[in-house]
């Protein structure tokens, strides 16, 4: 199938083609379909370079009703070039969505531009972990309109210390919201947050699976 061939709306469809992505990578062929019609918990274990982003980002902005003034996604990820990566990536697919705003959100930077930015209340926060919790501890962020939220690079956050923070997110975010995780390991701490937090997680690998 190519991407043409998907149940995604014309906005996308055209980015895409502009872009250049005319084949889905496996990931994708899995993901696409699955979360364009279904309401769906999906672990993917997935490495960089795998399209994982789009895997993503593409059902997410598919869902998304641009027309509510909500808050209806959110991405968190390790790094802040990650987080820049990811954001820059979905203004490329949201590129012919013209009320879709989405925002970047991470630490070492100022936080008073970030604050302003969100009182345009995003229908995508990009966010690393810490910062999102620093937000969310002034009252800048309300989670409590999520459908979508990803995990992405879930075993490097682990890693990274941000053990916590992921925990008071995830309780943070209705019990309705679909969890997407991505990660390229499956520590015993990743599979605690799929158990905790994940309904019945369709679980999608690509290439070998690493231990
Ligand atoms: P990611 O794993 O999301 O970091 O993606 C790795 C690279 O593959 C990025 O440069 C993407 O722009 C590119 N990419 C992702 N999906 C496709 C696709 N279906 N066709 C061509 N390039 C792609």
């Amino acid at each position: 199938m190519l991407f043409k061939d998907y149940d995604l709306i014309e906005p996308i469809l055209k980015a895409l083609e502009e872009i250049g992505f005319e084949v889905p990578t496996p990931i994708q062929e899995q993901t696409i379909p699955l979360l364009t019609s279904e309401k769906a918990d999906i672990i993917g274990l997935a490495q960089t370079g795998t399209g994982k982003t789009a895997a993503f980002s593409l059902p997410m902005l598919n869902n998304i009703d641009f027309q509510k003034d909500v808050t209806q996604a959110l991405i968190i990820c390790p790094t802040r070039e990650l987080c820049l990566q990811i954001s820059k990536d979905i203004e490329q697919f949201s590129k012919f969505i013209p009320s879709c705003r989405s925002i970047a959100v991470y630490g070492g930077t100022s936080i008073s531009t970030q604050l302003r930015d969100l009182r345009k209340t995003p229908h995508i926060i990009v966010a690393t972990p810490g910062r999102l919790m620093d937000l969310m501890n002034r009252g800048a962020i309300f989670l409590e309109t999520i459908d979508y939220i990803v995990l992405d690079e879930a075993d490097e956050m682990l890693n990274m210390g941000f053990k916590e923070d992921i925990d008071s997110i995830l309780e943070s975010t209705p019990d309705t919201k679909s969890v997407w995780l991505f990660s390229a390991t499956m520590p015993k701490e990743v599979l605690r947050i799929a158990q905790t937090y994940m309904k019945k997680p369709r679980e999608i690998t690509v290439g070998s699976k690493n231990e």
